[in-house]
Parts: C-alpha cells; sequence; structure tokens
C-alpha cells in the first residue's frame, strides 16, 4: 500500500514551473527593461501561475498548459499567458533548450480530462 506521506511536488509541475519562470523573465527583461528581477506585473503573473500548477488536477499527468482542456486561468491571465508564450517559446529554445524540449515532449502527451465532464 501507498504510504501516506505528503508527496513532494512532481517534477513534471517543477519543471513546469521552471519554465515559466524562464519564459516570464526573458519577457519581462525585453519588454518592461528589467535585469535580473521581473517587474511587479510580471511577478503577479507568475505567482498565478504557479498557483494554478499547485491546484492542476492533472499534476505529473498533465500535458502543456496551452494545451489543458480544462480552462482554469482567468480571462485576463490567459491573455497574458498567451503573450508571454508567444515571445518567449521560441526564444527558450536558444536560452534554455532543454527545458524548451521538455516542454515540446509533454505537449504531444494527450490532454487529460477530468472524466466526470462527458464532452
Ligand atoms: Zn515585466
Amino acid at each position: 500500500m501507498e504510504p501516506q506521506i505528503p508527496k513532494p511536488q512532481h517534477k513534471r509541475i517543477r519543471r513546469e514551473k521552471k519554465t515559466i519562470e524562464h519564459m516570464v523573465e526573458l519577457y519581462c527583461k525585453d519588454h518592461h527593461g528589467t535585469h535580473g528581477e521581473i517587474c511587479r506585473e510580471c511577478r503577479e503573473f507568475k505567482e498565478y501561475a504557479f498557483l494554478r500548477l499547485d491546484k492542476c488536477p492533472f499534476q505529473e499527468k498533465k500535458s502543456t498548459c496551452g494545451k489543458c482542456l480544462v480552462h482554469c486561468y482567468r480571462p485576463d491571465m490567459k491573455e497574458k499567458v498567451k503573450i508571454v508564450m508567444r515571445y518567449s517559446g521560441p526564444r527558450m529554445l536558444l536560452h534554455h533548450p532543454s527545458l524548451a524540449l521538455h516542454h515540446v515532449w509533454d505537449g504531444r502527451r494527450k490532454p487529460p480530462t477530468l472524466g466526470k465532464k462527458a464532452a
């Protein structure tokens, strides 16, 4: 039987967070002229994205957020994530190739459904 110890965060989620963090940094640096530390708006966005990951019902089974069938982002945050991904996505290959490749692989996973909701 599985022991009832609090599970450390799955590495899939940790990696997703790292990917988002780098993407936000790239975006903020080039759009808001920050160096090293991201601006308040971007920090709020990052924290929001992290929170969504913490609460993601799929955890290590998740596809990438862009492919997910459950739209858990607030509309304004969803706009922001689209803009950030569009800008930083291709640049991730240059700056953080291994994270970028993982993200592509993760995105090829078929997005799971919650089951309860019949499509
Ligand atoms: Zn910013």
